[in-house]
């Protein structure tokens, strides 16, 4: 017979239960899970042979303690982790109850003495989801390994098993988790919906292993919790394999943890298979989910950017663990694209458009992503620009960029904070987070964005929270064109013409918009200065039908003229615009409550307003709106505009323009 040998502190911790843990049993099937071939756990083999499974437990729980080859990429030395304030306030908040569960729903619930799972204040789906990733758990970890105070891992390791009590796995169909089933669901599989959506799964899936790093060595790391520990994570493995998401960033998400399992847990028997599968379904989707322009195709910059770290975080696992060349290098191009593509459409203080779901990102947080970046793709000099704030690396050689595929445009005059630049949205029909926003865009001017999409604010759930998602999702509370203020019935625009150089830059766009009108927009970015933007409005409606042109206005001070179509601002910090817009006679002009979300649940007022004309029996109603941004406040300066092709033309068209003291120009196209 083998020799066995523990430590002592195993024995002792497999022979008693701290107080309060006493839900917790030795679960002799993970046995069955494990490969106990696996190098180092021999002992474990001839116990268990023996049936002497508690010690068997205790000479796993000691390989695990004493396994140092393997880590996550987030944790690489657990002696160094650090705590911030706010994951501070988290993880003491949780030994009450009290779970920081969604960046919208501040301050956090509580959710009782005996914990409720199934607690759900405010109809949200995302809040009743985002419970089940357990978004404190590692922050208790933290805490833990910073203080060494015991009190956060028997709570932890508590919390572990009340929610695996409390939460049974009940036979959910895929529709079911996403909330498009019919029917009502009771009982534990109403639940399940929200436990066990795969996406929710594989956060627990991936945080999990930082938790078993965190926690590991903890006496509340108990032999018995060890085996619970394996046999729940098994289980949640198993069921994201049999569950994956069919499509989008959910199925990113769930493969990319899929690796981190069968990487940091290698010694369960289908460890491989997980890891494969992951590995399979990014080398797959990398070339489904993004164009060729490097645009992911939910057309959103916030799921553009989380796809990123994805596929980053992939590569991460794969070379600390030695599989990188699982993955080609086409999938390394595609990702430094991806990172090209972002940083074009970002504003020069490093925040992103609000098109589609996304939300505003934050200075510093990109900042660390490029200086990430910047080791994976060292030889790329914009990424080290970035990286380093135009300390070391280089800008592009080339100003405004079009990525045609995705339909993401960007007019610039400059890199720097006092630039300026346009980011379009036209592009193909996008998946799920895309909005019907087809023709929209974003202005920059000497140090912010002054034609703000409004966000998205809520994803989805009862149905007030639907009236909100669907105000901020409708196309006429974006800076584009609609009929009758309905949402775009199609959202495919082509691009008819894409000029990105030279003293009038253009942009012709064109969107099949509704059955009977179509929408061409064309943008001429005019000695870098200023915009002038064509609408025109085409098709076979009449009569009452209203084509209503859109903008979205930035908060504060911005009067207008009812007289000539005006709006201007009256900053004074340096970033103010004038525009007119130019339409036929019988256009008026209407002001509208509006809204800005840049954050999840988070919205401040401000006012939108459209252009409005009857439709009649015109072929096309068509607008000019010249979009002057200055440093000064005020109404300057004088702006006129005309057509000089008087009626719509499917080859092209001819403006002239007149601003301030400048010459008259004639700005056209022919197609
Ligand atoms: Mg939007």
């Amino acid at each position: 017979m083998k020799k066995t040998i523990f430590t002592v502190a195993a024995v002792l911790a497999a022979m008693t239960f701290p107080a309060g843990l006493s839900a917790q049993e030795l679960r002799p099937e993970v046995f069955g899970l494990l490969d106990l071939d696996w190098p180092g756990l021999e002992q474990v083999k001839s116990l268990h042979a023996e049936g002497r499974d508690s010690l068997a437990a205790a000479a796993l729980l000691d390989y695990y303690r004493s396994r140092k080859d393997i880590c996550t990429p987030e944790i690489q030395d657990v002696s160094k982790v650090k705590i911030s304030k706010t994951q501070q306030k988290w993880a003491d908040e949780a030994l009450e109850h009290t779970f920081y569960v969604h960046d919208g729903y501040q301050p956090s619930f509580n959710y009782g003495k005996d914990i409720n799972w199934q607690y759900w204040p405010v109809r949200d789906n995302e809040l009743r989801w985002q419970l089940h990733r357990h978004k404190w758990f590692s922050p208790m970890g933290y805490a833990y390994r910073v203080s060494g105070d015991e009190k956060y891992a028997r709570e932890w390791a508590f919390q572990y098993m009340d929610w695996i009590r409390k939460n049974p796995l009940a036979d959910v169909t895929k529709d079911d988790y996403e909330m498009v089933s019919s029917g009502e669901i009771k009982g534990d599989a109403e639940n399940a919906r929200f436990a066990w959506r795969p996406l929710e799964v594989s956060h627990r899936l991936q945080d999990q292993c930082f938790q078993f790093q965190l926690f590991i060595d903890s006496p509340s790391f108990t032999p018995e919790f060890l085996t619970e520990f394996l046999v729940n994570y098994h289980r949640h493995a198993d069921h994201i394999l049999h569950n994956y998401s069919e499509k989008g960033n959910h199925l990113l998400f769930e493969a990319q943890r899929m690796i981190y399992a069968g990487a940091f847990f290698p010694e369960f028997k289908e460890a491989s298979v997980w890891r494969q599968s992951g590995v399979d379904i990014l080398n797959r989707e990398i070339n489904v989910q993004v164009y060729e322009d490097g645009g992911q195709f939910e057309l959103d910059p916030h799921y553009h950017l989380a796809t990123i770290e994805i596929f980053i975080k992939a590569l991460q696992a794969a070379d600390l663990n030695g599989f990188r060349d699982d993955f080609p290098q086409s999938y390394i191009d595609t990702v430094e694209k991806m990172i090209v593509f972002y940083a074009n459409i970002c504003f020069p203080d490093y925040t992103n458009p609000l098109f589609s779901d996304a939300k505003l990102t934050k200075k510093e947080s990109m900042i660390a992503n490029y200086r990430k970046w910047s080791k994976i793709f060292p030889d790329n000099m914009f990424i080290r620009y970035l990286a380093t704030e135009g300390k070391e690396g280089a800008l592009p050689d080339y100003l405004s960029k079009g990525f045609l595929k995705s339909g993401f445009f960007v007019f610039r005059n400059g890199w720097g904070m006092d630039a300026l630049q346009m980011v379009v949205k036209a592009g193909p029909k996008g998946e799920w987070h895309c909005q019907p926003d087809n023709g929209t865009f974003e202005m920059w001017y000497n140090g912010r964005s002054l034609f703000q999409d409004s966000g998205s604010y809520v994803y989805a759930g009862d149905a007030e929270v639907m009236e909100w998602r669907n105000w901020f999702r409708a196309t006429a509370h974006h800076n584009t064109l609609t009929l009758n203020d309905k949402n775009l019935e199609t959202t495919e625009s082509k691009t008819l013409l894409w000029q990105p150089e030279g003293d009038v830059q253009i942009l012709v766009t064109e969107n099949p918009g509704y059955k009977d009108l179509k929408h061409r927009r064309s943008v001429f970015f005019v000695d870098g200065k200023y915009f002038v933007i064509v609408d025109e409005a085409v098709g076979s409606v009449s009569g009452n039908n209203n084509i209503s042109l859109h903008f979205q206005m930035p908060r504060g001070d911005v009067p207008n003229s009812r007289e000539d179509m005006t709006f201007y601002t009256n900053f004074d910090d340096g970033s103010n615009f004038m525009f007119r817009c130019f339409g036929p006679d019988n256009m008026t002009m209407k002001k509208e409550k509006g809204w800005l979300s840049t954050a999840y649940n988070k919205k401040v007022q401000r006012m939108n307003v459209s252009f409005n004309v009857k439709k009649g029996d015109m072929p096309a109603v068509r607008y000019i709106t010249v979009i002057y941004p200055k440093e000064t406040a005020g109404k300057e300066p004088a702006m006129t505009a005309k057509f000089i092709k008087k009626d719509f033309s499917e080859n092209g068209l001819k403006i002239q323009v007149k601003v301030g003291k400048e010459k008259k120009r004639t700005l056209g196209y022919e197609l």
